[in-house]
């Protein structure tokens, strides 16, 4: 049985990578960049993502190329402790939390997919433009080869649609373009060579609910930085485009009252080595996911504010949820919709609880810090944080506890 995915960013790899350990050998990624490249800056993963990342056998290449986050900090905009909790393996989780820069972790995932698959499994530069499918069973995959500029086709059983918040497959499967949403902020993200801060293993949130600024570690000496604050609408073709830089001192200039002892905000931005800026988007929550033989997976299932360092990880949960449906349901139709029943409603959750965490959280919590209620805020903080860990799937004792998605099909 072929399986193609479409996209080979994380929730591709992941998914080929958790495929292949669960019994399927032919699994072919068909990614639309010619090459892939070290893109993004920092992304974190929590303990559920880790786990799923050390159940294939990744965690001592995390541990190579990513930091330890071992504890996350709330601070007002003067620069004063609101509230702080353990992080990973300081919490109580079996595993532990991981910054990273995506390009690494992506580099991780295509060196291990061209170790386990075999070099020809990512075929690059094939910008997949439509799926159809034909009653015999078999999807054809129509692309445009980025080398040639000529339209090429493939075929496979089972097509999985990992193609970012823009997705060209899901539009066609849906009959036309989802909608990008946005609620005018904009993000502002890079990096910066500097020495650790705060014990170099902690990720701290500064601001209020006018801007609010996110800085961790992500490798010795590298500093990752991001900005969120109100920019007004931006047009439709702006949003989903990871790739748009910024001077760094132009973001600098946002945070010029963000000077402490204990960072200081504005030089580091100033300083920046690379920046990028990010009109906030994501889509509504789908109603469904799987079409016949296609399936959404990750951004294109699911695209969502990237607040609450899920982005990423979901991705990761969705494609071992799919393996794991592959290898033990009864046959495939029901492998996908069981897939969508448990995965759906969760990030369904997460992509709304990122719209709240976006304004109303940050707010509340700002309120209170300005009147010096910071034992308040920091009850806040606690109830949104272990809400949402709930909500994303990363309760400690849930986590530690529950069954792994490991699974082999019975018949090879
Ligand atoms: C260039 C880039 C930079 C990013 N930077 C950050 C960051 O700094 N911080 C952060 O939190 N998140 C970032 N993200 C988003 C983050 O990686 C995702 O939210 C998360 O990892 C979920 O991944 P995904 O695999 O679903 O989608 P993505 O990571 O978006 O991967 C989708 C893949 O599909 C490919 N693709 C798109 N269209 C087609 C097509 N028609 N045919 C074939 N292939 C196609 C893309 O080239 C890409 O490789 C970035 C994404 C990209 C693509």
């Amino acid at each position: 049985m072929r399986i193609a995915i479409v996209g080979a960013g994380v929730g591709g790899l992941t998914a080929a990578l958790s495929l292949h350990a669960a019994g399927y050998s032919d699994v072919v990624l068909l990614e639309a960049a010619r090459e892939i490249r070290d893109v993004g800056v920092g992304i974190n993963l929590p303990p559920h993502a880790v786990r799923e990342l050390s159940e294939l056998d990744l965690e001592g290449e995390l541990a190579r190329s990513g930091l330890l986050t071992r504890e996350l900090a709330y601070y007002d905009a003067s620069g004063q402790l609101i509230w702080a909790e353990p992080r990973g393996l300081e919490a109580g989780y079996r595993w532990p939390q991981y910054s990273i820069h995506r390009g690494q972790l992506q580099r991780i995932l295509v060196e291990a997919v061209g170790k386990r698959l075999g070099q020809s499994a990512i075929k690059t530069g094939q910008r997949v433009t439509s799926v159809i499918q034909e009653s015999a069973g078999k999807v054809h995959i129509k692309a445009v080869d980025q080398f040639s500029g000529r339209s090429v086709s493939h075929t496979a059983d089972i097509v999985v649609a990992a193609d970012g918040i823009r997705s060209a497959v899901r539009d066609g499967l849906n009959g036309g373009v989802t909608p990008l949403a946005s609620n005018g902020w904009v993000m502002y993200r890079g990096t910066t060579r500097a020495g650790p801060f705060l014990g170099g293993a902690t990720m701290i949130i500064l601001g209020d609910e006018t801007q609010r600024i996110v800085v961790y570690p992500i490798a010795p000496g590298l500093l990752n930085w991001l900005l969120v604050r109100p920019r007004g609408p931006a047009a439709a073709a702006e949003l989903g485009n990871w790739n748009v830089g910024v001077a760094p001192d132009v973001v600098a200039s946002f945070v010029e009252q963000y000077r402490f002892d204990w960072l200081d905000i504005h030089r580091l931005i100033g300083s920046g080595s690379e920046a990028y800026e990010y009109p906030m988007a994501d889509i509504d929550p789908l109603p469904r996911w799987v079409f016949g033989r296609c399936a959404l997976l990750g951004d294109s299932a699911h695209a969502m504010y990237p607040f609450g360092s899920n982005g990423a990880s979901q991705a990761i949960l969705d494609a071992r949820v799919l393996a794991y449906n592959m290898a033990t349901s009864g046959g495939i139709e029901e492998a996908l919709h069981g897939y969508e029943a448990y995965r759906r409603p969760v990030t369904t959750g997460v992509q709304l609880a990122n719209r709240r965490q976006a304004g109303d959280v940050m707010e509340k919590v700002s309120a209170m810090a300005r009147r010096g209620a910071h034992g308040d805020a920091a009850t806040a903080l606690q109830d949104a944080e272990r809400s949402y860990r709930q909500l994303a799937g990363f309760d400690v004792d849930e986590l530690n506890n529950r069954k792994s998605w490991n699974a082999q099909r019975a018949q090879p």
